[in-house]
């Protein structure tokens, strides 16, 4: 993969995620460790760590799937608090893309994609399924609409939910390992929408192990252990020159 840098997704160093101090227990489990960390409208940040070092809990935090119990997050300038109306703007800024596609099984793609604009936004229909068919035509499986989930690859699955998050229109998209459920095949797929977001100049916080994409893509890599980042850097330096043990202990077992 080519490194790309198009003119319009060069960073911005206005912040849009602020996270100072952040601390998460679950219940005596301390899984998040005093967390720091500032992301820059268009910046696209890579994730990786060992399993259990609390990756996804971090990105849960960021759109309160998660609640944290010290320290502050802030997205957009809106520091996150159990309030509803605030829950539901950080939510509105923050798109969401699971590993395991999350879609409705029992509702058609074109449905899947219009929920959430028609039941939250209050958004005409007719509206929500020309935007859900804009973003299905973005990534490339339009003719799919009529479809069922279950009649989909996972792959296509996951562009479909790709594709959902985006008709909320958010300014900041969390990837949570979106290929691993994936067979080798369907992969590519996937990647290849998710640059072509990288390329709009989404900003875009992505765990992940695949370190061709990271190196591709990611203006920053972060490595997580125990519930700490341990080490950040750009990804030549990451990958060519880690400092701590632990990041070359996992690099050595995953490249
Ligand atoms: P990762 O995504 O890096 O694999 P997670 O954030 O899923 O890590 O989990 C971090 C740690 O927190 C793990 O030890 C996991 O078992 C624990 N954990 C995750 N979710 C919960 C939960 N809902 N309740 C209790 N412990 C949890
Ligand atoms: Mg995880």
């Amino acid at each position: 993969m080519n490194k790309i840098q198009p003119a319009n997704s060069e960073t911005d160093d206005t912040p849009i995620i602020v996270i100072k101090n952040m601390h998460k227990w679950y219940g005596e489990f301390h899984v998040l460790k005093d967390i720091n960390l500032t992301v820059g409208k268009k910046e696209r940040i890579v994730i990786c760590g060992p399993s259990g070092s609390g990756k996804s809990t971090l990105i849960r935090c960021i759109n309160r799937l998660e609640e944290h119990q010290k320290g502050t997050i802030e997205v957009d300038g809106m520091t996150l608090t159990n309030d509803i109306k605030n829950i539901e703007k950080i939510r509105a800024e923050v798109g969401m893309v699971f590993q395991h596609f999350n879609l409705f099984p029992h509702l058609t793609i074109l449905e899947n994609l219009t929920l959430g604009p028609i039941w939250v936004r209050k958004t005409p229909k007719k509206e929500a399924e020309e935007t859900a068919m804009f973003y299905l035509e973005k990534v490339r499986i339009a003719e799919q609409a009529k479809k069922f989930p279950g009649q989909l690859s996972g792959g296509q699955q996951q562009r479909v939910a790709i594709a959902r998050s985006l008709c909320m229109k958010p300014n900041v998209m969390l990837f949570d390992e979106p290929t691993s459920a994936l067979d080798p095949e369907m992969v590519k797929e996937v990647l290849d929408v998710m640059i072509s977001l990288a390329t709009d100049g989404m900003t875009m916080i992505v765990v992940s192990h695949e370190m061709g994409f990271a190196k591709s893509v990611a203006h920053r890599v972060l490595f997580m252990d125990s519930g700490q980042i341990l080490e950040q850097n750009n990804p030549e330096e990451f990958f060519n020159n880690p400092q701590n043990e632990r990041t070359k202990l996992f690099l050595s077992q995953i490249l």
